[in-house]
């Protein structure tokens, strides 16, 4: 079966009615044995090195033959996305474009022609599609299970980030990744649960860093919501397979994700945010917005490679526990 690569969540089970296998590339970039690699290849090659390493994780990963072809989503991810697909049609890689609707358009209408396109691209079935949504409709509820049960403790910030994220492709294996998420539910379920004082929130791309959620383990805080890692597993999917993905906050401006986010903490009781940002990432300029927005405390970290936390973010991070701890006394 062919395999087929894409640069951010995409209506994947498109991919699975062509019979074709999901591979998140930013998946096969870090849980490479060494993602440093990946980026040494790719600078090699001649990627700048004020770039961001996301996007050079994601070439070598094409370019190691991960992948048999690639869904490169050219709206509403990474303005990086154009120049890679240029390389990747210059290497002789196919390429097929999703894109999300931006502006004032009939979004729905929009996104509606952008999946049949894509079906028809990747040579999917439409009809197909909307069946394998339905049959995966339970698996996406055992991911809001997991996603209730790090809010009640029971599941640590970094299993449901690990969890979440790896929803994009299901690990490239549906029946393996859903027989992986039972077991675990039943183990997490008999857990004693974790009640720290202060509960946090993570927005922002999922983290670069290696040991970000141990460091706060560490500090004795629980990490109760991973905004787009959540976005990730589509927790809203419904009847209507093309609201989704108008649902789906991620790929549109900063203002439908706050509403995401604003809910989320109210709910869950969120001390404080942590905005994770990528060196070099547009997305680094919403940061104004996000702080102007928020009514809780919020502070923004800011990561390149894939190595540990560095001693200053470190010094940062307990300054802002400390701070949260005051307030909360
Ligand atoms: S972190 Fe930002 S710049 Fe990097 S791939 Fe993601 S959206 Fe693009």
């Amino acid at each position: 079966m062919k395999r087929v690569g894409f640069t951010t969540t995409i209506p994947v089970e498109v991919i699975l009615s062509a019979d074709k296998i999901p591979v998140d590339l930013n998946n096969v970039f870090i849980t490479s044995e060494s993602p440093y690699k990946k980026i040494d290849f790719a600078e090699e090659y001649g990627f700048p090195k004020n770039s961001c390493n996301w996007i050079k994780g994601i070439f070598t990963a094409v370019m190691e033959k991960n992948v048999d072809e690639v869904v490169a989503v050219i709206e509403g991810d990474c303005s990086n996305t154009h120049a890679l697909i240029e390389i990747f049609r210059g290497e002789g890689v196919k390429v097929h474009t999703f894109s999300y609707p931006y502006g004032d358009l009939d979004k729905y209408s929009f996104i509606k022609r952008e999946i049949e396109q894509l079906a028809l691209s990747l040579g999917g079935d439409l009809r197909k599609t909307q069946e394998i949504a339905r049959s995966l409709m339970p698996l996406r509820k055992k991911l809001i299970l997991l996603d209730k049960l790090t809010v009640d403790g029971y599941v640590s910030g970094f299993e449901n980030h690990l969890w979440l994220v790896s929803s994009t492709d299901f690990n490239s294996d549906v029946q393996k990744f859903e027989r992986d998420l039972d077991s675990f539910l039943s183990k997490a379920a008999g857990r004693k649960p974790i009640k720290n004082r202060i509960c946090l929130g993570i927005i922002g791309v999922p983290t670069i860093f290696t040991d970000l959620y141990q460091f706060l383990d560490s500090k004795s805080v629980s990490v109760v919501f991973n905004e787009v890692q959540r976005q990730f597993s589509m927790p809203f999917m419904g009847d209507d397979y093309y609201q989704n993905f108008l649902d789906y906050t991620y790929p549109y401006d900063i203002f439908h994700r706050l509403r995401d986010i604003k809910k989320e903490i109210e709910e869950r009781k969120i001390d404080g945010i942590i905005h994770y940002v990528q060196s070099f990432c547009y997305r680094q300029i919403q940061d104004v917005v996000i702080k102007k927005e928020l009514n809780i405390p919020v502070i923004t970290i800011e990561g390149n490679d894939p190595e540990s936390l560095d001693a200053r973010t470190k010094i940062r991070l307990e300054s802002f526990i400390e701070m949260l701890e005051g307030r909360k006394k």
